[in-house]
């Protein structure tokens, strides 16, 4: 099927066009710049960008994929979690393209879009598979035996109980004068610093956390580990050495995230460890990721960081998912829903 996604759950207005899992088109319009210097999205203004970048990015993806709407099978659009003003603006042109063009529409979740992405890059998700889905304001393990949600088919196995991983890049980036998004700078810094220079902890993975926590994450002692010790450095008078910092915060990060997705892997028989959302992006999880997973005979799929970050590719890619799985469409009052859990991939 062809199929139009619409993504505007923060500040990215992402148009994707798919025909089955051949990515056609992949237009994003982002307002970050008009962010960066609140050091976060602003949601009032990722709402009205939204609205003034749709038209144009629809018609942008329209030329690249050589198609009209009028050729489109089914229009996908997020209509949950992310932000309440920037999802609507999403979920009302989805529902005027679909009305206007007679085609079904599908309200899909942004998190399972993020996983179903990969299948634009590497073919069909292996089902089951183990999901480590780590974003700007989400970190789970996830149990994927069906991608569209059917019967329990994304089951969460763990998830932060603080802060998310892309919201601790973020916020160390900000506490090393890095720009905002942080994430990618980081990434950059690190490349130049020492990942043993300094020994953060690593959360949640102590013997009694384990019990309880055992494929939980948690970001923000990390975080504050981090703020503590730049704060000392600069009492001292001596200058922060960024590049180490960076370095030892991200291989903290990345061992834990690694590690407990290896460990969920193992423990359920998984074979398959998909890794998806912004932070994905991060070549030092990358790496870590191939190479631990090779020493167990575990197969890492994650897509080319173009697609980890917000798009509306992956909207689509969920959205033909839908339709060639026969899932029955969204009603046209589907709702956009701020706070939507990850189980439910599918507006009913
Ligand atoms: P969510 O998907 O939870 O709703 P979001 O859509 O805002 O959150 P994404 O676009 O999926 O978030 O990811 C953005 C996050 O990814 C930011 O926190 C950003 O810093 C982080 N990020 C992007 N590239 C990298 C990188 N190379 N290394 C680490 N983090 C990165
Ligand atoms: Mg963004
Ligand atoms: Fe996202």
């Amino acid at each position: 099927p062809l199929v139009l996604g619409i993504e505007t759950s923060c500040d990215e207005t992402g148009v994707g066009i798919v025909r089955g899992h051949t990515l056609l088109a992949d237009a994003v319009a982002s307002s970050v710049e008009e962010h960066a210097r609140f050091g976060g999205v602003v949601p009032e203004v990722a709402s009205r960008a939204h609205l003034e970048a749709m038209v144009p990015t629809i018609q942008r993806a329209c030329d690249t994929a050589g198609v009209s709407l009028t050729d489109v099978d089914a229009i996908a659009v997020t209509h949950g979690p992310g932000l309440a003003g920037a999802l609507l603006v999403g979920v009302a042109s989805a529902k005027a393209l679909a009305l206007s063009l007679g085609k079904p529409i599908y309200g899909v979740n942004h998190l399972a879009a993020h996983v179903a992405v990969d299948q634009l890059e590497h073919g069909p998700l292996p089902e089951p598979c183990l999901a480590l889905l780590v974003s700007g304001g989400h970190s789970s393990l996830l149990k994927v035996t069906d991608i569209t949600g059917y019967d329990g088919g994304v089951d969460p196995l763990g998830a932060t109980i603080d802060d998310a991983a892309g919201e601790a890049f973020d916020k160390v980036a900000r506490l090393l004068g890095l720009p905002f998004p942080g994430g990618p700078h980081i990434d950059r810094v690190a490349r130049e610093g020492d990942q043993v220079a300094i020994d953060f902890p690593r959360g949640l993975t102590g013997r009694r956390d384990l019990e309880r926590h055992r494929f939980d994450f948690s970001f923000s002692g990390l975080k504050t580990a981090v703020a503590r010790w730049v704060e000392a450095r600069e009492r001292s008078g001596e200058p922060v050495p960024v590049a180490d910092v960076a370095a030892s915060f991200q291989e903290a990060v990345c061992d834990v995230l690694v590690r407990k997705a290896l460990d969920a892997a193992s423990s359920e028989g998984i074979e398959d460890l998909m890794i998806g959302g912004g932070v994905a992006a991060n070549s030092r999880l990358r790496a870590l990721a191939e190479e631990r997973a090779a020493q167990l005979g575990i197969r890492v799929r994650v897509p080319r960081p173009g697609l980890c970050t917000d798009n509306g590719a992956m909207v689509a890619a969920l959205g033909a998912t839908m339709v060639e799985r026969g899932r029955t469409p969204s009603p046209l009052d589907l709702p956009a829903d701020s706070s939507l859990p990850v189980t439910e991939v599918l507006a009913g």
